[in-house]
């Protein structure tokens, strides 16, 4: 597969310089030259396939020529040991609205992110076998992508990672994902905020003496390699969707349990009547790479019927899919933070694919406010035992009011866990059942330096290599 700049279609590269580049030269997102069908046979079968069946069918065509089958194949068993279980939560659900979460957060950092950063890192490791020279993946943080990318790299052999977080600006438990895990992860506790900190980012990748005595790399959420492994689990969860097979739920899956429940009132994860038939996808949206990686399952032949792009406050998307114009906006502050987005980053690649007609044919959007999303939270677990995160709560207001796309069920992404948020769901909801993942991380001691937002104290730290 060959790859292109959405700024410049003249050269083409290779899935490892797109992967290792992150960000063209000229600015613009990497794109495959074309989305690959599935083989005859596979879209059909998903709803039988094993997750790493699906990675593999999936992923495969996109690194053709330059990863064998048999390294992909290890590649994917080392990143995907968790699962994407589609629950059924309100089986009144059906045609009235939402019925089931696709639950995205058993993994380590409890946040989907962990698909593609768990990838990505396996894949860098696998693609710079035989380099001597150690590649440092430097990476600005305003909280959730720091924790994955650090999670996801920890103990990969020739790499190492630089988180730069702002000081006092991001929760305990995020420091602890972020500044806990040592080893090959050293983090750097920026004075200023996330801006600054990705400032001081792009600085370094500007500095000429850290070009020429480095390699360095980003793992920032535009890199094509990030956004191929999301394909996957949207593959899986509509394969399951059309063969009527729901999963039960998981030890970490945030329910009231049993006992909590009245006999005879279905929980979360419980037998239910199952919808069955292609499936509209309500995706919770910041920088739109989730989204835009459902679009590549939809295109490559998975049965899917389309998909909400639920956003807070920050709007606009949505706008855009009304409207037709593109009016990015300053960013607004919500108790969904992952998606206080006003210039999505994944919006170029999305509109380098599809034209605004040919979106606005699979995509509804809608924009739902914090007051909504409280509502949410608490009705949800009133009604049906089953706690959302904030930014699930936005996909379930927006899922619930515009409904499936065909006759099929409607499935919320449940981007994290809600124990990761716990500050804003537990006075709605009361104690949050925390995660065996969160649980390991919360022992931890974050170790962090300070430092100025000073490009000349980076430097120095780098060139030192000690952290
Ligand atoms: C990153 C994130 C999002 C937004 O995903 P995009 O791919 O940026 O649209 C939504 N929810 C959570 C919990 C996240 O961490």
């Amino acid at each position: 597969m060959r790859y292109y700049s959405t700024r410049d279609k003249n050269r083409a590269v290779s899935f490892a310089e797109a992967a290792l580049r992150g960000l063209a030269p000229e600015g613009g997102l990497f794109i495959p030259e074309q989305i690959p069908p599935y083989r005859k046979g596979v879209a059909g079968s998903l709803g039988s396939m094993s997750f790493l069946e699906i990675a593999l069918e999936t992923i495969g065509p996109y690194v053709e020529g330059e990863i064998p089958a048999a390294a992909l194949e290890e590649i994917c068993a080392g990143a995907f040991t968790f699962s994407a279980p589609l629950v059924l939560i309100n089986p009144e659900g059906g045609a009235a609205g939402a019925g089931l979460a696709l639950e995205l957060f058993h993994g380590p950092t409890a946040a989907f992110k962990d698909f593609g950063a768990r990838f990505m890192a396996r894949t860098f490791s696998w693609l710079r076998r035989g380099e001597d020279r150690p590649l440092r993946i430097l990476v600005a943080t305003s909280g959730d992508t720091g924790g994955a990318v650090a999670d996801g790299f920890y103990g990969v052999e020739g790499i190492s990672v630089t988180v730069l977080y702002p000081q006092g600006r991001v929760s305990e438990l995020q420091e602890k994902q972020i500044a806990g895990l040592g080893g090959n992860i050293s983090a750097l506790a920026v004075e200023g905020s996330f801006d600054d900190c990705q400032a001081l980012v792009k600085a370094a990748f500007a500095d000429p003496p850290l070009r020429e005595k480095l390699a360095l790399s980003s793992a920032n959420s535009i890199n094509i390699s990030r956004l191929i492994p999301q394909t996957l689990y949207y593959a899986a969860a509509a394969g399951k969707a059309l063969a009527g097979r729901l999963d039960a739920g998981e030890e970490a899956t945030p329910r009231r349990l049993a006992a909590g429940v009245q006999d005879g009132v279905p929980g979360p994860g419980r037998a239910g009547p199952v919808p069955r038939g292609p499936i509209t996808f309500c995706v919770p949206s910041g920088n739109f790479g989730n989204l835009t990686a459902g679009l590549y399952a939809m295109a490559m032949g998975a049965p899917i019927a389309g998909f909400i792009a639920a956003t807070n406050i920050n709007r606009t998307v949505p706008d855009y899919l009304e409207s037709g114009e593109y009016k990015t906006r300053v960013s607004q502050a919500t108790i969904s933070n992952a998606m206080d987005v006003g210039a999505p980053s994944n919006f170029e690649r999305m509109s380098a694919h599809w034209s605004h007609g040919e979106t606005r044919r699979v995509v509804r959007g809608l924009s739902v406010t914090d007051d909504e999303t409280r509502g949410t939270i608490a009705a949800v677990y009133r009604d049906w035992g089953y706690y959302l995160d904030p930014h699930g709560a936005v996909g379930w207001t927006a899922a619930r009011k515009l409904g499936p796309a065909g006759t099929g069920p409607v499935a919320v992404l449940a981007t994290a866990h809600p124990a990761k948020f716990s500050a804003t769901v537990e006075p709605l909801t009361g104690p949050v059942p925390v995660p065996p993942a969160i649980q390991s991380a919360l022992g931890r001691t974050p170790r962090s330096r300070t430092i100025p937002a000073d490009l000349s104290v980076l430097r120095e730290l780098l060139l030192a290599g000690n952290r």
